[in-house]
């Protein structure tokens, strides 16, 4: 077997061709005009104006190539999580760190930040890469890099939580880990904030789990009397009798753990757990209800999908003009992260599940 692997093989060329479009286009913009990626589906909506430039995007949406020896894959800015696991997986790698949300560009979750079930080992997605291509506002492509004779290092450092302000990445190399075919999942429950936190605080410090290896830890939360730890652990092999359970149709994920202690996922179907019925937000457009969900094509239970009514919600004002024949008051919906220190999360949950 030959290496680096190269999914794409025509795609150096492809790649300069697709810069040098982008960088053109860029030079026509006049001062003032706003500029936006061409991305679909999109949490920035956008388009660019001609054919030239859908062609450039195109180019950087792609894996282009994986390295399993050294453990990298070069990766166009634009290209999606699931598009780059979907590359990655079948030489038994992925990234350090996979944003729960299929349709998350790579460009996008370094750049306006991210976090998943690994990153108490590895970090968020920006601290897994290893260089960036950059196209700047004076439409100049720089390559940035750590390294301590980079002239443009600080860009590299500057370039998280910038949101494109500094630029957008139109290529980026990044580190991959070793995976293997399924993961091991238990649902650990709690009966108070606090005790999940010291549990956490101890699995994050120790790295394990009653003397198992932990790979991926993430916590939620039904009540203040009901809190779930769900602790991954990847394993070569299902245990003699066992099958592993499937979340992209008729069963929900979420439910799964109030009713699971222990349960097996295949890798890709661990990673995107949470996209299928987007975390629980996909009750709100009857996908949850049986009847609903028998009808609803298996392959169209995505989170893109539902952002695609709430776009449409946006710009035909549905809930809005049912409020106002309703004569109930206008509603906002905000989706909000929160990042909070590990010693005040029992603080912040009491207050969160406080009735
Ligand atoms: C509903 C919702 C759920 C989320 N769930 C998760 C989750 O499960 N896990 C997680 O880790 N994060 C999650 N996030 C946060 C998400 O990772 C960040 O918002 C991320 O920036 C989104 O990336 P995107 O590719 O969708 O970019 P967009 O939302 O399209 O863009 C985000 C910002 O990044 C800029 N940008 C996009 N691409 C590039 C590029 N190539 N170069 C430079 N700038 C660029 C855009 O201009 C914009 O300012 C969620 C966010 C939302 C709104």
């Amino acid at each position: 077997m030959a290496f680096p692997l190269t999914v794409d093989s025509e795609w150096r060329s492809r790649y300069s061709a697709a810069v040098g479009r982008i960088s053109r286009q860029l030079a026509t913009i006049r001062p003032g005009q706003p500029v936006r990626l061409a991305k679909k589906p999109a949490t920035c909506l956008g388009s660019l104006p001609d054919p030239d430039a859908r062609s450039g995007r195109q180019s950087i949406q792609s894996c282009f190539e994986v390295d399993p020896i050294n453990r990298v894959a070069e990766v166009g800015g634009m290209t999606t999580y699931e598009d780059l696991v979907a590359a990655t997986l079948p030489y038994g790698l992925m990234p350090m760190c996979v944003p729960q949300l299929r349709t998350i560009t790579l460009g996008g979750a370094v750049t306006g930040l991210g976090i998943e079930s690994a990153s108490f080992r590895n970090g968020t997605p920006h601290e897994s890469v290893v260089a960036m291509d950059i196209l700047t506002g004076t439409g100049e492509v720089l390559t940035v890099t750590n390294k301590s004779d980079d002239p443009h290092r600080d860009l590299f450092y500057a370039f998280p939580n910038s949101y494109g302000s500094l630029g957008y990445a139109l290529k980026l190399t990044i580190e991959l880990e070793p995976t293997k075919p399924f993961v091991h999942v238990q649902h650990v429950r709690y009966a108070s904030a606090s005790a999940l936190t010291q549990s956490m605080q101890e699995i994050v410090a120790s790295g394990e789990f009653q003397g198992s290896r932990v790979d991926f830890l993430d916590g939620t939360v039904f009540s203040a009397s009901e809190q779930y730890l769900t602790i991954g652990t990847m394993v070569g092999e299902l245990p003699a009798g066992r099958a592993t359970s499937d979340y992209t149709g008729m069963a929900i994920y979420y439910r799964s753990i109030q009713t699971l202690t222990n349960d097996y996922l295949t890798i890709g179907d661990y990673l995107w757990r949470w996209d299928t019925d987007w975390f629980w937000c996909s009750r709100a457009f009857g996908a949850q209800l049986p009847a609903v969900r028998t009808l609803w094509p298996k392959s169209k239970l995505r989170s893109d999908v539902y952002w695609k009514f709430i776009a449409a919600n946006r710009k035909f004002k549905f809930a809005e003009k049912l409020a106002a024949i309703q004569r109930k008051p206008q509603r906002e919906s905000v989706v909000q992260d929160i990042e909070i220190p590990v010693e005040r999360l029992p603080e912040f949950l009491d207050f969160s599940t406080r009735k």
